[in-house]
C-alpha cells in the first residue's frame, strides 16, 4: 500500500506552510532541500492547477537559540533576529522562493496575543499541570539553563555535543536522565539540577486524537512509521514554559509564572496562524479572514518540514490544535530528511555550520550561481525517502551535462534549426503523415504528463523531475533518429511533422518544469510565445499551434567552467 495517493480536491483552497527557521543564522542548501524548496515546488504546481493557494513562512525569533546567538554576537535577541530575518528572506527570494508572507514571530503584532490566548485556553480547560521539576542549573552563573544551554552526549546513540532537548543524529528527545556529561554553554562547567516550577502539557491525554489524525493525514510512510513508533511507546508530559527573559510571557496571574516565557515550540507553530493573520490583513483588509484558511472545510493545510521538526508538528502541534479546538488539523505534514554533505575527495558528513560543511545560499548567489541550477540540483537528490548527499562539485555536472546538454540544448537546436532551415514560425504539419515513431513519441509525452502529475500529487517531486529529465533524453533521441538536418533535404513535409512533435515536447517541458525552474521556464515560454492559459498544468501536453513566430533562442543554462578546465 502506498501512503500518498492524494488527488487535489477540486474547489479546495490550500494553505502551505514551511518550517519557521530560527532567526539565528543564514540558510544553507540543507534548509532549502528540507522544507523550503518542496513547499515552493508544491505551491507553484497547485497554482498551475488553478488552486487558490497561500504560502506562509517567517522567522522563529524566540527561544533559547536566539538568546545564545545574541550572547555569541554580543548583541540582543531582538537585533539578532531582525538581522537574520532579513538575510533569510533575501536568500529565499534569491532562489525564487517567494512566500506570500515571511513574517517574524517577535514583530508580528498578532503573534503574542494569539499565543497567550492559545495558552490561556488550554490552561482554562485544565490541560496543564503545574509542577516543580529538576532543571539544569549553572551554579557559576546562578542561572537556570534551558535545554539548549546544555550540551552533552546522547545517551541513545552516543553522538557528542548534542543540545539538551533533542539529538540531531538519532532524533530522540533527550532529558537529564539520558544526556551524559552535561555542561553549561554559559560557563562550560558541569551542570547541576535544581528545582523550578513549570506548566506541563500531558501529551498522553491526546494520544487517541493524534493517532486518529495520523491515520488520515497525508504523510510519508517513513514519517508515519516513526510517529506510530513514538505513539506505541506512549506520550509523556512536556513542559510548555521556560526560565528565560526573551519570549512571550506566560499569561497567568500566578506569581510562579513571573519571569517565565512560553516554550518556543509552543509559540512557533502558532506563528503559522499569526502570519496568516498578517497576510489576511494585507490581502483581505481583515486579519480574521485568516479563519477562512484555518477553520474551514474548504481549506487544506499542509506543513512542510525537515525531519528534526517531526515530533513538534506531528504530535505536539496536533495535540495543541486538538486541545484548543478552534482550528482544523492539518491535512498533511510533508517531512524531508536531512541532506548530508560531501566535499570532493572527503567523507560524507552532516551538514554543519560549525564544521563549514555547507553551501550558503547567499554565497552561492553572490558567486553568480543561477537559482534554477541550485533548485534543480537539490530537487533531483531531494531527501524525500531517506537522507541524501549534496556534493557542491556536482553542480557543474548537473548544469552542463544534465540541464544544459539535455534541456537547454534541445530548445536551442530545435528553434535554431527551424528558424534557419524551415520557417520563422512554428511549422504546420499534416497528421496524415504521422509515422509510428511520431505516434509513439506523442504517447510517451502523454504518459510522462500523467506520471508526473501523479508524482506531483503525491509529493514525489524527486521522481517528477527525474522523469522530466528522462523525457528530455527521449526528445534528444527522437531528434537524432529523425535527423531533421538530413531529412529537410529529401522530405521537407515530413521534417515539419517531426518538428511539430518536438515543439509540443518543448511546450510540455516549459510547463511541467515550471514548479522546479521558474526563471528558466519563463524564458522557454517567451521563446515559444506561450499564453497564460497555455502555461496551465492541464494544458501541458496539448499541441502547440502552428504559425507562431519564433524568436532568437536564448541560452538557458550557460556552461559553467569547472575548476581546472581549460580556459
Ligand atoms: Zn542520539
Amino acid at each position: 500500500m502506498t501512503t500518498l495517493t492524494h488527488k487535489i480536491s477540486s474547489g479546495k483552497n490550500v494553505l502551505i506552510t514551511a518550517a519557521l527557521p530560527y532567526a539565528n543564522g543564514d540558510l544553507h542548501v540543507g534548509h532549502i532541500a528540507g522544507a523550503y524548496l518542496p513547499s515552493d515546488i508544491y505551491a507553484r504546481y497547485l497554482r498551475l492547477q488553478g488552486v487558490n493557494v497561500r504560502t506562509v513562512c517567517g522567522s522563529d525569533d524566540h527561544g533559547v537559540a536566539m538568546v545564545l546567538a545574541a550572547l555569541k554576537e554580543s548583541s540582543t535577541p531582538a537585533a539578532v533576529s531582525a538581522k537574520y530575518h532579513a538575510r533569510q528572506k533575501a536568500a529565499l527570494e534569491g532562489i525564487g522562493i517567494n512566500f506570500d508572507i515571511y513574517g517574524a514571530t517577535s514583530r508580528n503584532k498578532f503573534h503574542t496575543p494569539l499565543s497567550q490566548k492559545f495558552f490561556k485556553k488550554l490552561f482554562d480547560q485544565g490541560c496543564f499541570t503545574k509542577k516543580s521539576s529538576e532543571q539544569y542549573y549553572d551554579s557559576a552563573k546562578a542561572s537556570f539553563l534551558p535545554d539548549r544551554f546544555v550540551r552533552g552526549t546522547c545517551g541513545y546513540c552516543g553522538t557528542k555535543e548534542q543540545n539538551g532537548d533533542q539529538c540531531e543524529n538519532c532524533g530522540k528527545e533527550l532529558d537529564p536522565t539520558v544526556l551524559k556529561d552535561a555542561r553549561s554553554v554559559l560557563s562550560g562547567e558541569p551542570v547541576t539540577l535544581k528545582q523550578t516550577v513549570h506548566w506541563f502539557l500531558d501529551l498522553s491525554k491526546f494520544q487517541a486524537q493524534v493517532a486518529h489524525w495520523l491515520d488520515q493525514a497525508i504523510i510519508r510512510q517513513h514519517t508515519r512509521s516513526y510517529v506510530k513508533g513514538l505513539l506505541a511507546q506512549g506520550l509523556v508530559e512536556r513542559s510548555m514554559t521556560r526560565d528565560l527573559d526573551w519570549g512571550i510571557p506566560v499569561p497567568l496571574e500566578d506569581p510562579d509564572a513571573q519571569g517565565k516565557v512560553l516554550y518556543v515550540w509552543f509559540d512557533a507553530p502558532i506563528g503559522y496562524i499569526s502570519n496568516s493573520m498578517e497576510l489576511a490583513e494585507r490581502l483581505d483588509g481583515n486579519p480574521d479572514a485568516a479563519n477562512e484558511w484555518w477553520n474551514s472545510d474548504k481549506t487544506d493545510v499542509y506543513h512542510f518540514i525537515g525531519e528534526d521538526n517531526t515530533i513538534f508538528h506531528t504530535i505536539i502541534w496536533i495535540a495543541m490544535l486538538a486541545a484548543e479546538g478552534d482550528y482544523c488539523l492539518p491535512r498533511g505534514v510533508i517531512v524531508n530528511h536531512f541532506l548530508n554533505f560531501q566535499k570532493p575527495g572527503s567523507e560524507v558528513e552532516k551538514m554543519s555550520k560549525s564544521r563549514g560543511t555547507a553551501v550558503w545560499i547567499s554565497e552561492y548567489l553572490a558567486g553568480g550561481g543561477a537559482p534554477d541550477v541550485l533548485r534543480y540540483a537539490l530537487a533531483i537528490i531531494a531527501p524525500e525517502e531517506s537522507r541524501s548527499v549534496f556534493n557542491p562539485a556536482d553542480l557543474v555536472a548537473r548544469n552542463n551535462s544534465e540541464l544544459g546538454a539535455t534541456i537547454g540544448n534541445l530548445f536551442q537546436r530545435i528553434i535554431q534549426f527551424t528558424r534557419s532551415k524551415v520557417s520563422p514560425e512554428i511549422p504546420a504539419s499534416d497528421p496524415a503523415r504521422f509515422t509510428d515513431l511520431d505516434k509513439q513519441f506523442m504517447a510517451t509525452l502523454q504518459r510522462c504528463h500523467e506520471e508526473v502529475t501523479a508524482d506531483m500529487n503525491d509529493f514525489h517531486f524527486r521522481d517528477a523531475i527525474t522523469k522530466l529529465l528522462e523525457f528530455g533524453r527521449v526528445c534528444n533521441r527522437y531528434v537524432d533518429e529523425q535527423a531533421p538536418w538530413k531529412m529537410i533535404k529529401v522530405d521537407p513535409e515530413q521534417t515539419k511533422v517531426s518538428l511539430a512533435m518536438l515543439f509540443n515536447a518543448l511546450k510540455f517541458l516549459a510547463v511541467a518544469l515550471a514548479p522546479f525552474l521558474p526563471d528558466t521556464t519563463e524564458k522557454m515560454a517567451q521563446m515559444l510565445g506561450l499564453s497564460k492559459d497555455e502555461r496551465l498544468w492541464a494544458q501541458a501536453s496539448t499541441p502547440l499551434p502552428a504559425g507562431r513566430e519564433l524568436i532568437e533562442p536564448m541560452i538557458l543554462f550557460p556552461r559553467i567552467e569547472a575548476e581546472g578546465d581549460q580556459k
